[in-house]
C-alpha cells in the first residue's frame, strides 16, 4: 500500500517484519503506536521509502514472567502496563512512569519499544528499566542480540539499533523478597508532560539498611544516567545524612540543558527533590514487598 509516497507494510510475523526491513536498508523505518514517529514524518524529520507497521506482530507483545526473569514485549502499549498484576508485583517503579507519561489516549498506543527507540532524553520508561538492571533485545534477519540498556542509548535521540533491527523485548529481574522500585517525575500539567526531571530508583532492603541501591536520573542529561554517589547509601538506611549526600550527588553529576522547561540550574536544583522523592518511596515499598 503507498500512501503520499511511502509504501506502507503492515506483515502479521516478525520473520516478514526482518526481511521488509533488511530489503529497504536505510530507507526503511518500524511504526508502532505511530504516536512519535508520524510527528517526525509530519515535520519530515524522516523521509522513509518504506514503513513497517508493527501492530499486527503478536510475538512482540505481552508481559510474562519466567521463574526470576520478567519479560516486556517491545509492542505492548503503555495502558497494557498500569494494568498488569505481574508489574504491580515486582516493578511498581514500572506502573509509577506509565501512569504519569502523556494522557490516557496516548497511552493506549504508545508502546515501550517505541518509548525506548525514541530515545528522547526525558523518555519516562528508559530510567526505571535501567534502575530494575533491564536488558534489551534486538533482532534483525542476520541475528539476535542483547546488550544492558545502560549500553542502548547513544544521545538524545540517537541508540546502537541498526536500521534492520529491531526491539523485540525487555528483560529484568523480578523483585527479591524486600526490594522495590519507584519513579519520580517533575513535568508541567501534573506531570501528563514530557518530564522536567526524573528520577527512579531501586532498593533492595537488609534489615533496617539498603543493601543495594540505584538510583537513575532521567532529562537531565542527554541520556538517563546511575548516579554514582548513591552509593553512600549502601549499608546504610536511606535516611539522614547518606540521603542528603545521594540526593546532592544526583544533582552534581546531572547536566541538565537550559529550554522553555527550565533553565539548568533550576534543573539542577529541582534534581535533588526529585531524586529524593524517589529513593524515599522505593525505600518505604521495600519495607512491606514479601515476594
Ligand atoms: C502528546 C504526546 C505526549 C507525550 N508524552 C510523553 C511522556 O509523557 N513521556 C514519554 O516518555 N513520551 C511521551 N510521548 C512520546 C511518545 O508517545 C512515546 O515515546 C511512545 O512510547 C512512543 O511509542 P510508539 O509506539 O507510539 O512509537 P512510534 O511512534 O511508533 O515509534 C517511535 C520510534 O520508535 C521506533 N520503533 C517503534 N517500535 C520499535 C521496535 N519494536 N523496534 C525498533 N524500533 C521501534 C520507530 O521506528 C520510531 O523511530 C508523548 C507523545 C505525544 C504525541
Amino acid at each position: 500500500m503507498t500512501t503520499t509516497g511511502i509504501e506502507f507494510h503492515r506483515p502479521t510475523s516478525l520473520e516478514e517484519a526482518l526481511t521488509i526491513l533488511r530489503d529497504a536498508g536505510r530507507e526503511g523505518i518500524a511504526k508502532a503506536g505511530g504516536t512519535d514517529v508520524m510527528l517526525l514524518l509530519k515535520h519530515e524529520a524522516v523521509r522513509p521509502r518504506v514503513m513497517v507497521g508493527l501492530s499486527a506482530l503478536s510475538e512482540l507483545k505481552g508481559i510474562r514472567r519466567d521463574k526470576s526473569v520478567i519479560a516486556i514485549g517491545a509492542g505492548t502499549t503503555i495502558a497494557a502496563l498500569e494494568r498488569d498484576a505481574v508489574l504491580a508485583e515486582h516493578a511498581q517503579g514500572l506502573l509509577d512512569a506509565a501512569h504519569r507519561m502523556a494522557t490516557a489516549q496516548i497511552r493506549t498506543v504508545a508502546t515501550v519499544g517505541g518509548n525506548l527507540a525514541s530515545a528522547a532524553a526525558c523518555g519516562d520508561l528508559a530510567p526505571v528499566l535501567i534502575a530494575l538492571d533491564a536488558t534489551i533485545h534486538l533482532r534483525s534477519a542476520a541475528g539476535e542480540r542483547e546488550l544492558p540498556l545502560t549500553e542502548f542509548f547513544t544521545g538524545p535521540r540517537t541508540t546502537v539499533l541498526a536500521p534492520d533491527e529491531l526491539i523485540t523485548r525487555i528483560e529484568f529481574p523480578a523483585a527479591k523478597k524486600r526490594s522495590a522500585s519507584s519513579y519520580a517525575k517533575f513535568g508541567y500539567r501534573g506531570g501528563s508532560q514530557i518530564a522536567v526531571v526524573a528520577a527512579a530508583a531501586q532498593v533492595n532492603r537488609d534489615g533496617s539498611v539498603a543493601e543495594r541501591v540505584r538510583l537513575v536520573m532521567g532529562a537531565v542529561a542527554p541520556i538517563p544516567f546511575l548516579v554514582k554517589g548513591a552509593s553512600v547509601l549502601t549499608g546504610r538506611p536511606v535516611e539522614g545524612a547518606a540521603l542528603e549526600a545521594a540526593c546532592a550527588a544526583a544533582a552534581s553529576e546531572c547536566r541538565p540543558i537550559s529550554d522553555i522547561r527550565g533553565s539548568e540550574a533550576y534543573r539542577r536544583t529541582i534534581s535533588s527533590v526529585v531524586a529524593r522523592q524517589a529513593l524515599e518511596s522505593a525505600w518505604r515499598r521495600s519495607a512491606g514487598h514479601e515476594s
